[in-house]
């Protein structure tokens, strides 16, 4: 599985200004066992629920648990997990498998969170190593004048790493021209 170009950028924050996310499918508040019965809940603490979500840059799927903490004095928690799935598929087996704290605490792959209550925001994840290597490889002959910069020019180091993210990832919407210019390098 590619990772999301959302872990191509250096921080949480930086990677939360270029999220683009598209609603597929909602999977409600509860997951039903065949007899009626709620199993467990798709969400932590008082309220919440899951759905499933695409990048519209590269599109990788994310399980996205939403969860709320509701306090007497109005002073809500919300949590905003994003939990990145190889299919739908595997979404639905972590829906069937997992309640909320049950999904948290035993999933490994990359993840976004973002926590935020009315004062503050906070946004953390959990990055696999990149495809690694092969991106810092791609940076360096970028910087060296090895790779023909063309349109590229331009663009700062974040923004070239989430555009060889994408074109790894075979996102061929980035701009065409640079595109097949790179293609044959990457
Ligand atoms: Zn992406």
């Amino acid at each position: 599985m590619d990772y999301c170009c959302l872990f191509a950028n250096q921080t949480p924050a930086e990677a939360e200004k270029h999220m683009a996310f598209e609603l597929i499918e909602e999977y409600g508040r509860a997951f039903y066992a065949t007899d009626g019965t709620i199993k467990h809940y798709l969400f932590t603490r008082d309220d919440g629920y899951r759905e499933l979500q695409r990048c519209r840059r590269c599109g990788a799927l994310f399980l996205h648990q939403h969860s709320e903490h509701h306090s007497p004095n109005g002073a809500n928690n919300y949590y905003d997990d994003y939990f990145q799935v190889a299919s739908h598929e595997e979404a639905l087996a972590l829906n069937e498998d997992y309640g909320g704290f049950g999904l948290e605490k035993s999933f490994t792959g990359p993840s976004f969170r973002r926590a935020h209550s009315k004062s503050e925001t906070t946004l953390t994840w959990y990055r696999p190593p990149l495809a690694d290597a092969r991106l810092e490889q791609l940076i360096q002959k970028y910087r060296s004048g090895e790779m023909r910069k063309g349109d590229l020019k331009g663009l700062s180091e974040d923004q070239l790493r989430i555009f060889i993210k994408s074109v790894v990832a075979g996102n061929t919407t980035v701009k065409a021209a640079a595109y097949s210019t790179w293609k044959k390098d990457i």
